[in-house]
């Protein structure tokens, strides 16, 4: 069985037929598909892509390459938001959320500690996070030791499925 950990279904939907994606995924044997939070425009949609899709999840977050729309509600607005989710078994992660210094370390203490502040959440209430990382790796492993997601971490350049034992070993 296959998981695809991360796949913005929503941004492909404004380009194809999502009945027609699901089905090539499900015969391609994928059973599962989670689709990423960016930012508080795309939480709704994708919460619907959920209710309408069987194989489809969502997680709720804030991208870090998504952050002019970021202020000081933004974090508190996705606690509000995760929290009445929660009973919504299709809700299964925290994110996406990361370090991306790609284009330069401008903003980058606004990434770390909004990064650090879905880690708490996503802890808080037992969820792992799904990560995203360019040009930032040493950052987020010294991140991910101080503040280390406690159920879990999907990293984006990865198609595997870290376990909690997994993610404490390499950051042990
Ligand atoms: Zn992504």
């Amino acid at each position: 069985m296959v998981i695809d950990s991360h796949c913005h279904l929503d941004l492909l939907a404004e380009k194809k037929d999502i009945n027609q994606v699901l089905l090539e995924a499900a015969e391609a044997q994928v059973a599962a598909i989670v689709v990423p939070g960016i930012n508080e425009q795309n939480w709704l949609t994708i919460n619907q892509l959920a209710n309408e899709h069987a194989m489809v999840s969502f997680a709720l977050g804030f991208h870090p390459m998504f952050l002019d729309k970021i202020d000081a509600g933004s974090i508190g607005r996705l606690e509000q938001r995760i929290a009445e989710s929660i009973s919504n078994s299709k809700l299964v992660a925290v994110g996406e959320c990361g370090l991306d210094f790609y284009q330069g370390r401008e903003n980058e203490r606004q990434q770390k500690s909004l990064l650090i502040e879905q880690i708490r959440i996503a802890n808080q209430h037992q969820l792992p996070v799904i990560l995203h990382c360019r040009k930032a790796h040493q950052d987020l492993i010294a991140l991910l030791k101080q503040s280390p997601p406690l159920n879990g971490a999907l990293f984006m350049d990865s198609v595997a499925v870290i376990s909690k034992q997994w993610t404490m070993s390499i950051l042990a």
